[in-house]
């Protein structure tokens, strides 16, 4: 099967029991058993509930990969990932990655004495040398957040599989859509399905796919025995949302085209970052790692930090909130929200200034939002 009927028909069968052709919120938090040891497979829903199944089954086939489990947040399934990890473990990860992530390495991983080394995003040199003895595994986002500069998965899956570590890509900003990380080397891929998976900015949720069964058997124990899962109706609007995830993911990358060519020719941008644009630096790998560019784009503001605020007071279609991946327009400004935990001088070494703005560029018609963004952009 091809993406989009994965998308809509992957691990989604009419109900067995009643014919009902959506998958049923199973809002229950216990199943009956006939006798001791006797059960129809789900016994507690910590363990397991159909309607995750249904949103596992359909991850890991839109991901080609063997298993999916699906968690109560992106950062749960992040902190997952890294219960694979014991204390004195080390990992290697990109520099320029979600504050979140950057949090639970620097703030909760380091109290357990696991260090996080940061390579360059696009140096693949850098992850090899920072490898340890210690070393578990390698942590990448492709494409990047905020900067959207791209990693070579293949390259740093080669290094990975040299010294016998995990892979691990968050593969969240493109979606399974545009990138398949599994196909490219990786071992684990994660995505906050709060974001394009769901895509209607009404859930928060996490997904693990893999195709290594010893992966997976210790990430199915954590998930049951920590127990960060989604309920039932988060799910569900998950795996309703991710019935348009193909036709979505078209539109977003169509109008952030337009709009990263709209802001490449405006007085008052210095500099636009989107991967689809010729003059991005990681172009050639965008062209050969994904099959369309995503809908994020971001640019650096010619102006002090007061403009930039004047600038998203007047925005009227494109709403100033953190997040992305909606059916809306976003604008966030990564400095004081999704990367305010990292230091400053941190930030700004990476080249994440205080007058960087990212776009989440929704599915509205593209006229609307290039006539925002041209009123927004106006000198006082
Ligand atoms: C939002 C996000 C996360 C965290 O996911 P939550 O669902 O907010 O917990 C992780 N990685 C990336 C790239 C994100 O954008």
């Amino acid at each position: 099967m091809k993406f989009s009927t994965k998308a809509i028909h992957a691990g989604q069968e009419p109900d067995p029991s009643t014919g009902a052709i959506m998958t049923p919120i199973y809002q229950t938090s216990t199943y009956a058993q006939s006798g001791m040891g006797e059960h129809k497979g789900y016994e507690y829903a910590r363990t397991g509930n159909p309607t995750r199944t249904a949103l596992e089954d359909c991850m890991a086939a839109l991901e080609n990969g063997r298993y999916g489990l699906a968690f109560a947040s992106g950062l749960a399934a992040e902190q997952t990932v890294l219960s694979l990890l014991s204390t004195g473990d080390h990992l290697v990860a990109c520099d320029d990655l979600y504050g979140g992530t950057y949090r639970i390495f620097e703030r909760i991983l380091s109290r357990y004495q696991i260090q996080t080394s940061y390579a360059t995003a696009g140096s693949i040199e850098e992850y090899e040398k920072a490898i340890r003895p210690n070393t578990k595994l390698i942590w990448l986002e492709t494409p990047t957040n905020p900067l959207l500069r791209l990693v070579d998965i293949k390259a740093v899956a080669e290094v990975a599989h040299r010294h016998n570590l995990l892979l691990v890509v968050d593969n969240t900003f493109s979606s399974p859509y545009f990138q398949q990380p599994l196909d490219l080397g990786a071992d684990i891929v994660l995505h906050s399905t709060t974001k394009y998976i769901n895509g209607h900015s009404d859930v928060i949720g996490g997904s693990i796919v893999t195709s290594n069964k010893e992966v997976y058997d210790a990430l199915k124990f954590h998930q049951n025995a920590a127990g960060a899962v989604p309920g039932p109706m988060d799910v569900w609007l998950t795996l309703r949302g991710i019935k348009t995830l193909g036709i979505r993911m078209r539109q977003h990358a169509e109008n952030a085209r337009i709009v990263a060519n709209f802001l490449s020719e405006h007085p008052r941008v210095e500099k636009v970052y989107y991967p689809g644009l010729a003059s991005h630096p990681d172009h050639e790998l965008a062209r050969r790692q994904m099959s369309g560019f995503g809908g994020m784009v971001s640019f650096q503001f010619k102006g002090t930090i007061a403009d930039v605020d004047r600038t998203v007071r007047r925005l009227k279609i494109f709403t100033f909130a953190e997040s992305l991946g909606g059916v809306e327009s976003l604008a966030c400004h990564p400095a004081s929200m999704t990367h305010g935990s990292i230091p400053r001088e941190i930030r700004e070494a990476r080249g994440l200034t205080d007058t960087l703005l990212r776009l989440s560029v929704g599915i509205e018609d593209a006229e609307d939002l290039i006539a925002d963004l041209d009123q927004a952009l106006q000198e006082p």
